[in-house]
């Protein structure tokens, strides 16, 4: 099985330049996953970089681009993929080294959308109660995993990572706009609502396409567009 891989060092390399490496298939099985094969390959090359943490599709630390789309090694099959396997980084932010991005500029677009429940009156010995249809309406809101392949598969936040909060930050703020509990609906609509916010996002649907735990982070964002043209106008 061959791999073509992004190689870069800072101190060392002007530039990416790719490496090939080959295992042998009798190493794998049937249902080896692109992560194991990472691992095998970084028992011919203890340089190579790359991260993983739970292997399980939890963590959301070994997203990559494979063979040309977003994903996390550890939940992608090799016998999904075409040969040559060709490996590069998660796109749009700065490489630290190899497969393993900077990874600052997405979590401070996560920040920004402040990700947590607002109550009144604050009390976090309280429980924050809802009905099981408001606890509903979150399904499919809470579930991601900060992976970043669904931001760095978009555009407009390849260009603008600085002012665009892009895809997984929009789906974390649509969580909180609509559910029940919060009271701060409307300051967050007004914080989103400009021309590079939210409206920033052109819908090509990357972001959904890249998602590996099969979220609609481009759904929740047309969602907000939605709300916001209810409640604020
Ligand atoms: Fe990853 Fe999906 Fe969350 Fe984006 S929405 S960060 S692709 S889990």
């Amino acid at each position: 099985m061959q791999f073509i891989i992004s190689r870069y060092h800072p101190d060392k390399d002007s530039d990416p330049f790719e490496q090939t490496f080959e295992i042998d298939d009798a190493l794998l099985s049937a249902d080896s996953m692109l992560l194991d094969a990472l691992h095998l390959i970084r028992e011919q090359d203890p340089s190579l970089g790359f991260r993983s943490s739970c292997q399980e599709g939890i963590c959301g630390s070994d997203g990559m681009n494979i063979n040309g789309k977003n994903g996390l090694s550890c939940i992608t099959s090799l016998s999904s993929l075409t040969q040559p396997i060709r490996l590069t980084p998660l796109p749009g932010l700065p490489i630290i080294k190899d497969l393993i991005i900077d990874m600052t500029l997405f979590y401070q677009q996560y920040s920004k959308v402040e990700p947590f429940l607002v109550t009144e009156p604050f009390n976090p010995n309280l429980e924050h109660l809802q009905s099981p249809e408001d606890r509903a309406k979150l399904d499919g809101a809470y579930e991601c995993i900060l992976c970043g392949c669904c931001s760095t598969s978009c555009p407009s936040f390849w260009w603008n990572p600085d002012q665009f909060a892009g895809p997984a930050a929009l789906l974390a703020a649509q969580r909180f706009v609509i559910d029940s509990r919060d009271i701060q609906q409307i300051d967050r609509l007004t914080s989103l609502d400009s021309p590079t916010q939210t409206f920033r996002c052109r819908h090509i649907q990357n972001c959904t396409d890249a998602c590996p735990k099969g979220l609609t982070p481009s759904r929740a964002i047309q969602a907000l567009k939605s709300i916001m043209v209810n409640k604020l106008t």
